[in-house]
């Protein structure tokens, strides 16, 4: 049965959308790691550390999930070394699905034992993605309802420094 399960993304930073996936991936799994990658080419608005100190605050008052950082390995080599049986994603439509279908396939062979759950996003952030937080954020508007007040304000600092 499928008792740890793995949340990963860049979170650059984390949305209400993710804390949404997550808080429903709490309820499902016994255990739930959101895993921070840091191996992406991509280059990051926030640093690793600032992207799972922002995770670890949104997440503190779930008592079954916990934040890491992801370096050098990849995703699935992680959940078989913690014995992590389930990987969640989110999906928001017909592009994410097509996406995460070969992500899902590529994973699947390199761990058979390690399932894909794909979870379907919320209504309310099905257009809910970090690029337009920080596009938003960019032009100091509001994003109050797009993440929590401790990413809105280290968002607001970041654009200030910028
Ligand atoms: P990556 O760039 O590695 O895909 P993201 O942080 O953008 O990382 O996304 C991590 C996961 O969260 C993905 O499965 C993505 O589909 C999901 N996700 C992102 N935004 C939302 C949202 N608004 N609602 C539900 N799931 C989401």
């Amino acid at each position: 049965m499928a008792t740890k399960a793995l949340f990963a993304g860049s979170f650059d930073p984390i949305t209400k959308g993710h804390i949404d996936l997550i808080e429903r991936s709490a309820l499902l799994f016994e255990d739930v790691t959101v895993l921070v990658s840091n191996n992406t080419e991509k280059t990051t608005l926030f640093t690793a550390e600032e992207r799972k100190e922002l995770a670890q605050q949104a997440v503190k008052d779930m008592s079954n999930v916990h934040v890491d950082i992801l370096t050098d390995e990849l995703v699935v080599e992680y959940a078989k070394r913690h014995q992590i049986t389930a990987m969640v994603r989110g999906l928001r439509s017909m592009g994410d699905l097509d996406y995460e279908m070969v992500i899902a396939g590529v994973n699947h062979r390199q761990a058979p034992n390690v399932e894909t759950v794909l979870l379907l996003a919320d209504a309310n952030y099905r257009y809910l993605s970090s690029t337009i937080v920080k596009e938003i954020a960019s032009y100091h508007g509001d994003v109050s309802e797009m993440v929590d007040k401790d990413t809105a304000i280290a968002l607001q600092k970041k654009y200030r420094e910028k």
